[in-house]
């Protein structure tokens, strides 16, 4: 099995989510190689070869460009599967490669298992186990799902690609979006509320055990889809990551999009009505309890103290 590893580069930095594609390779295991459109002076740790792409020259995204280096590398380096990250550079990338090689694409894998890929299904309360039919095989990769435990090591060997340019695509440049209004990655407590609370009046429930606690509240996305809270609240991939020295997850399930934002997390509570709630296998500790009955009365308590 070779594996072809697309990592990310973003206003001039590697990004993390590299050491989850050598992770994932490492999983398969077999053979990696690494793509990067990036720079010399932010290479990633990894032992193989490594086809590096100058950003200032070629562009960082450059969706068109990339996927014409892409080619070139496919056709030396042959791979069986190559992984990019669930993210909007895997999302713009992927795809147009997919198309290019007439390969199948398996978006937002999150475990491998005996050698098939996972993914999650029906709004992540499932999962589904899939195996592509075609020689070649484009994955996306979701964020969190394939954190190493310790960081990758090694020199990578690298082999300079020469600049492509001229794409139907021109970037203009990225646009940070407003500073959140709470910052959750600096509590040292969070109590977050999942859809579980059933309705926007119920969100008391958890800020007062916050306030209680002298801690922080959070929520899951539902939460902030419902608009019952402000999106800087949202913990989660595309929330706020975290890493308290205690959270407690109330009425939520433990999709795998919530764990990446909280999974850094010292001690974890959940307090949950179903007893095989996902988030039971990471929770330290799991209160099989209705949050509307458990948390006035674990608020008044510490309120009394
Ligand atoms: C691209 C993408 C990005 C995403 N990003 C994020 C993200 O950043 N953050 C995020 O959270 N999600 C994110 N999601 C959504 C994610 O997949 C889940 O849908 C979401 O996390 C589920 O939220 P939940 O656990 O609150 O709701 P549910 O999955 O509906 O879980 C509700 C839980 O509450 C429990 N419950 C019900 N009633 C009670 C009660 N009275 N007392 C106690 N427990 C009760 C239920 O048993 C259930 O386990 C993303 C999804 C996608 C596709």
């Amino acid at each position: 099995m070779k594996t072809l590893l697309v990592a990310e580069y973003r206003d001039g930095k590697l990004l993390a989510n590299s050491d989850e594609l050598i992770n994932f390779a490492d999983q398969l295991g077999g053979e990696a190689v690494m793509f990067l459109v990036g720079s010399e002076a932010a290479l990633p740790q990894f032992a193989g070869k490594l086809y590096l792409a100058d950003a200032g020259q070629v562009g960082e995204f450059s969706p068109g460009v990339h996927k014409q280096l892409l080619l070139e590398v496919i056709e030396k380096e042959p791979p069986q599967l190559i992984a990019l990250p669930h993210s909007s550079y895997g999302w713009d990338l992927a795809p147009r490669l997919a198309v290019a090689l007439q390969a199948a694409q398996i978006s937002e894998v999150v475990a491998i298992e005996a050698g098939k890929l996972v993914v999650p299904a029906c709004n992540a309360k499932l999962k589904r186990t899939t195996k592509a039919t075609t020689a070649t095989t484009v994955v996306t990769l979701q964020a969190g799902a394939f954190t190493p435990d310790t960081e990758p090591a090694g020199t990578p060997e690298v082999i300079k690609l020469a600049g492509v340019t001229g794409d139907a695509v021109q970037f203009h440049g990225y646009e940070a979006p407003a500073a959140a209004a709470v910052d959750l990655s600096k509590a040292e407590i969070i109590i977050a509320g999942g859809r579980g609370i059933g309705k926007a009046e119920n969100l008391t429930l958890i800020e007062d055990l916050a306030k209680a606690l002298g801690g922080e509240y959070g929520a899951s996305r539902p939460v902030v889809d419902a608009e019952w809270t402000d999106h800087s609240r949202q913990v989660g991939s595309t929330g706020q990551s975290v890493s308290p020295k205690l959270y407690i997850a109330c009425g939520i399930s433990g999709a795998i999009q919530h764990l990446a934002g909280m999974k850094q997390s010292e001690y974890v509570i959940a307090i949950n009505t179903d007893k095989d709630a996902p988030i039971g296998e990471m929770a330290d500790v799991l209160a099989v309890a209705d949050l509307k009955q458990l948390l006035p009365l674990l608020t008044e308590k510490l309120q009394a103290l």
